[in-house]
């Protein structure tokens, strides 16, 4: 296929597709699928080998979010029977970060839901940074408290923080239909206050909210400009109790479409399978492993992922191995031009000019603010993307909605259970 050489050629040069380019793999059949990996697998494979590298997330604080993120479990109103806790004292996280490391995780994300934090909530990470980095002194942390104001990324730097993640989740265009409190213009700003000190951005998108391929393409593409060095890619957690609790929009096959799209547009960043793998690639996750270099561990924030020793299993028996410490995640050339600035433009994937954990519900926030809106007129407002969703039998197979698959965490953090890691 025509298509594909020429996506192959791009991807290892670090050269942008065009938009037409990007929208045609979206449009690929199943009968082309298996090339459309291959494809993406062999740019995945010139920049990360067939390393896959663990991350960790450690929440810190749960639900009763002012937020109205549609996604979200833990926004307000939302009735999903998710764990609510407020913050978690630093022995809890360092314990569950631990746990995290023990199964293999190089990178932990400590995640806390709410608009964003007050200057004593970044004192508080603060130390929790400097306690799992005494114990674990070459682990990644990454911090996603939402949106961040003047100093605190500094703060949080200061403290030995390497990343914050803040994913843009959806494209500028339908932003305000999945979350009327905060902006999509909040969340680029708040990226970019990450890079401008020195944090190493993670940011990146929730597929499966009813939007167009349009849409998806136009926020890849938003990602690449913003230039994070790790994009998530979440696939929508449809939790009863939120306004997109119907939304069962994906099939493994377009989940793994959506995945080389991302590999294609952004072929030298960490691409990071994570929040709702489990419930729509199901048995399809091992063929991801060809397109991501990058997946959660064990449990997301709200929801529970798979055992963290299948995790391991998966990766072993698709012949990937796990990134260990001492192996930079990211290419030489990326890696050297420190956190995340490369040269966007023609060259490829690369620096911002000057110069966020993604798990949405289960997989990772995205995190906003403010004096939400009641929740019926927000429920209301998200009613346009459920009814531009393609009908759900057809676009989840003949098995239709696995509704059993999404399981609210009842492990880890915030429990007296062991964490699944
Ligand atoms: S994504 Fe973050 S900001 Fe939005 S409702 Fe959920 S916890 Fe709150």
């Amino acid at each position: 296929m025509d298509l594909l050489t020429t996506l192959v050629d791009k991807g290892l040069r670090r050269e942008l597709p065009t938009r037409d380019e990007a929208l045609a793999v979206l449009a690929t059949s199943d009968d082309e699928l298996l090339d459309v990996v291959a494809a993406a697998g062999r740019v995945r494979r010139q920049w990360f080998g067939r390393r896959v590298k663990l991350n960790y997330l450690v929440n810190l604080k749960s639900g009763l979010c002012p937020e109205d993120c549609s996604y979200c479990s833990q926004r307000l109103g939302s009735t999903a029977d998710i764990l609510k806790y407020s913050w978690l004292k630093a022995d809890d996280a360092v314990a569950a970060a631990n746990a995290g490391v023990a199964g293999g995780a190089k990178r932990v994300c400590l995640v806390a839901s709410g608009r964003g934090p007050t200057d004593r909530d970044v004192d508080r990470v603060s130390r929790t940074i400097e306690a799992i980095k005494a114990d674990n002194e070459d682990v990644e942390v990454c911090a996603c408290l939402g949106l961040l104001s003047a100093g605190q990324a500094e703060k949080l730097k200061a403290a030995g923080a390497d990343a914050y993640n803040h994913n843009l989740n959806t494209s500028e265009g339908t932003y305000g239909v999945i979350t009327t409190t905060h902006t999509y213009a909040d969340r680029v700003d708040t990226v970019q206050q990450a890079q401008a000190a020195g944090l190493s951005a993670c940011s990146g998108l929730i597929a499966g909210m009813g939007e167009s391929d349009a849409d998806l393409v136009d926020v890849v593409f938003a990602l690449r400009a913003l230039d994070p060095d790790s994009v998530p890619v979440n696939f929508l957690i449809p939790f009863e109790g939120t306004p997109l609790a119907k939304e069962w929009n994906l099939t493994p096959q377009r989940c793994l479409r959506i995945l080389a799209m991302v590999r294609f547009v952004c072929p030298d960043v960490e691409v990071r399978l994570a929040g709702g793998r489990e419930v729509h690639l199901r048995s399809m996750q091992p063929l991801a492993l060809h397109l991501v270099n990058s997946i959660f561990l064990g449990d997301y924030l709200t929801s529970e992922g798979q055992a963290g020793k299948a995790d391991l299993d998966m990766i072993t028996d698709a012949g990937f191995e796990v990134e260990g410490a001492d192996t930079t995640t990211l290419p030489a050339h990326r890696a050297a031009a420190d956190a995340g600035c490369g040269s966007h433009g023609a060259s490829g994937c690369g620096g911002h000019e000057g110069g966020a954990c993604g798990t949405h519900e289960g997989g990772i926030c995205g995190h906003a603010e403010s004096a939400a809106e009641p929740v019926a007129a927000v429920a209301a407002v998200a009613e346009p993307v459920a009814a531009a969703a393609a009908p759900v039998a057809a676009a989840t197979g003949p098995a239709g909605p696995r509704t059993d698959l999404v399981a609210v965490r009842r492990r880890g953090a915030g429990t007296d259970l062991p964490p699944n890691a």
